[in-house]
């Protein structure tokens, strides 16, 4: 069956980054009064290489589903085709695209989760919780959410504002971010995500009083991990290591 392919229009365009580098994009789908898609899904953007080849690359939408649109998170990258043309785009202009598609979405039922993320892993995070804590609603079930976020620097942050808002509103949303690389007047967490990550399962041991240990997963806790392969490789080998079974970890790997 032949792919539906949309055009979506750049409705609006935000630098996240203190260079030029990482772009919030919002797009609005013409031709179609909802575009479907369930949080953490990804679309496939459609476009011809210098030699009128046509390539496909995949972008995790950076939104919960609202009608007739969706946000992209974009980190451009050195000499690369997709990224600098979306970076680069003009609010009015429309690229080609095909989905939804993937599978990193969240379970269901909904279960204590953490999600790590580095870099513009954060993409699909932020659909996740837009859909679980919208303005004035709650769909988290009580659920105990932990966010592990890692950049090298403070200016990597993306959308910190954002999740800090929501921790501060939601009892039950926990945002922890780390830093590899910043200077020493950073006071917050320091290090790899990785770390942190098994922190986040002895809090949560402690909240629900339920014992972790090697002989003892973590059951009713899933992890959610998002990035490019070396960090996501690492934290399932770490989560495996203690315990978890494979069907506790969901992972989205960018290159
Ligand atoms: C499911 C999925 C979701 C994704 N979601 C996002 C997202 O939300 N935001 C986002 O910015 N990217 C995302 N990506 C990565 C994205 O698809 C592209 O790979 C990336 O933007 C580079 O494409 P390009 O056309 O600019 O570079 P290309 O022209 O493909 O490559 C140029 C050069 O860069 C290297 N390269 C390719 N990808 C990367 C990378 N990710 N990091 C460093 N070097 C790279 C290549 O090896 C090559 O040497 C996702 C990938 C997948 C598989």
């Amino acid at each position: 069956m032949e792919r539906r392919h949309y055009r979506g229009q750049l409705a609006k365009r935000v630098l996240l980054s203190e260079a030029e580098q990482c772009f919030h994009l919002e797009f609005r789908v013409e031709e179609v009064e909802v575009f479907g898609f369930a949080p953490g899904q990804f679309i496939s953007l459609v476009a011809e290489d210098e030699r009128g080849k046509q390539q496909t690359r995949a972008y995790s939408i950076a939104s919960a589903p609202r009608a007739g649109g969706f946000d992209l998170c974009v980190n451009r990258v050195e000499g690369g085709l997709f990224s600098n043309l979306l970076c680069d785009m003009k609010v009015g202009e429309a690229v080609e695209f095909h989905g939804p598609h993937g599978m990193f979405v969240l379970k269901e039922p909904l279960t204590d989760s953490v999600l790590v993320a580095t870099g513009t892993g954060i993409a699909p995070f932020r659909g996740y919780v837009e859909w679980l804590f919208p303005e004035g609603g709650d769909r988290s079930e009580g659920r105990e959410i932990w966010l592990v976020y890692g950049t090298r620097h403070r200016t990597e942050l993306y959308y910190e504002e954002y999740f800090e808002k929501v921790a501060a509103e939601r009892k039950n949303f926990h945002y922890r971010k780390t830093l590899s690389r910043e200077n020493a007047d950073w006071m917050g967490l320091r290090g790899h995500v990785q770390e942190h990550v098994a922190r986040v399962v002895e809090e949560w041991s402690a909240r629900t009083g339920q014992a972790v240990g090697r002989e003892q997963p973590p059951f009713g806790l899933h992890a959610y991990i998002c990035g490019l392969n070396e960090m996501v490789a690492e934290t399932r080998e770490l989560l495996k290591e203690m315990g978890w079974n494979r069907k506790q970890i969901v992972f989205e790997r960018y290159d």
